[in-house]
């Protein structure tokens, strides 16, 4: 049977297929870079022009009562809970990840005032460890070491404050053991944060049952929020009332609208607000998450390995892909939702793909990155995908100038 046909028998057989209708995957394209910016929910665009419409055009500003604008961050932090495995009061929707990092991080130090080292890892995000080096400057005491993967059970020490972490690799798509890396660390008395943007939505997470200090993680990856959705903060009920952040805006005031001069933080997750909820793309992100609401974590994933496993393996058999050197570990217990193909053409041969309706995306230096949305993505996609990526290496089509030329935004 070849590879489209084994293709479809398995897209037939799979309990994931219908979910697929929730989304609008526009006419010949075939999405590989949900890991960068999920497809569109239908549901998400009908409340985009409802929230526009009906709410801001027609109900102004009695809207933030009358549609409840002001519970956003609760309401959608509650919906992002169960995809996590926190409580409904522990997770809180807001700015972006790199900001929510930044409070975070500070949280964590406030609970350690007699550490002053933080550990990360090497080829971890970069915006991670740019925040990290902001976060120097206004605590100069503070240490930042970065250590290999290999190195990092071996670095946790007693005058390590924090252990900051991304869970799934945004290249290799390397997943690290929560459980045993949390544990590890707590053993040392070391708080652990873990940035989840690579994995919530596309992998089982269970902060609470690893014992999660805190978390942060984004909206506009496999949640599927739209660009530049709302990320989430995550953090222990345990440590609500120990911890201060210092973007103490009003709306993380205990009672914003006392206009009072003093700042008084609120109790529990809403300490961790700011300013004024991006009410247009936090209802976005709000109608994107009831795509999860009967979809179990344990599908996406079994689904998501075998996206990857059936790709890995055409890959392995072709000779014409033999240049193609694959990055990604296949073992399930260290692989997220991605694929990684290293090759020094990897820009332009994502570029012949995109002309063709196949888009995955490209990271410096040279990974041929493919994503996998178990939502949306079908194993016939990938066997298409696998038989373009065949035609453009076997014609060379990477080598035309129009495939050369590099974009902004890679
Ligand atoms: C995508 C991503 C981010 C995004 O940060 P923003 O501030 O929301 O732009 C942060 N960290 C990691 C690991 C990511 O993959």
């Amino acid at each position: 049977m070849n590879l489209l046909d084994q293709a479809k028998q398995k897209d037939h057989a799979c309990p994931l297929a219908h979910t697929r209708d929730a989304f609008y995957i526009p006419a010949n394209t075939h999405y590989f870079d949900g890991n960068s910016l999920g497809a569109m929910p239908l549901a998400a665009k009908k409340r985009a022009i409802e929230v526009v419409e009906t709410q801001w055009g027609e109900h102004l500003i009695t809207s933030w009562n009358r549609h409840q604008w002001i519970d956003l961050p609760h309401s959608v932090g509650k919906k992002i809970a169960p995809i996590i495995g926190a409580d409904d009061d522990e997770v809180i929707a807001c700015d972006a990840t790199s900001v929510n990092l930044y409070k975070v991080l500070h949280a964590a130090l406030s609970l350690a005032p007699n550490r002053h080292r933080i550990i990360s890892e090497k080829g971890n995000f970069p915006t991670d460890l740019y925040m990290l080096e902001g976060l120097k400057q206004t605590r100069p005491e503070l240490d930042i070491t970065l250590v290999e993967k290999a190195q990092l059970i071996d670095s946790l020490s007693d005058d390590v404050a924090i252990l900051m972490l991304t869970h799934v690799n945004f290249r290799s798509g390397y997943m690290h053991d929560m459980h045993a890396i949390t544990h590890a660390a707590q053993q040392k008395g070391i708080l652990v944060v873990w940035d989840l943007a690579h994995s919530a939505g596309a992998v089982p997470l269970n902060l609470n049952d690893a014992n999660v200090d805190f978390a942060v993680g984004c909206g506009y990856k496999y949640l599927n929020g739209g660009p530049g959705a709302p990320a989430f903060i995550f953090a222990a009920k345990r440590h609500h009332d120990g911890i201060s952040q210092p973007l103490s805006g009003w709306m993380g005031h205990a009672s914003p609208f006392t206009f009072d001069e003093k700042y008084q933080k609120a109790s529990g997750i809403r300490q961790f607000l700011t300013g004024t909820p991006n009410v247009i793309s936090m209802s976005v992100l709000d109608a994107a998450l009831d795509v999860f609401e009967n979809v179990k974590m344990t599908q996406v994933r079994e689904k998501s390995l075998g996206l990857s496993r059936f790709m890995a393996d055409a890959v392995a058999k072709s000779d014409a892909l033999a240049s193609l050197t694959r990055v990604t570990e296949m073992d399930d217990a260290t692989r997220g939702s991605q694929l990684a193909f290293a090759h020094p053409e990897a820009y332009a041969i994502c570029q012949a793909l995109i002309a063709e309706g196949f888009i995955a995306d490209f990271r410096a230096p040279n990974i041929l990155r493919i994503g996998f949305t178990p939502l949306y993505t079908r194993y016939q996609d990938v066997a298409l995908l696998v038989n373009a990526l065949i035609s453009v290496m076997t014609e060379k089509r990477y080598l035309l100038p129009e495939h050369q030329a590099k974009h902004t935004v890679t």
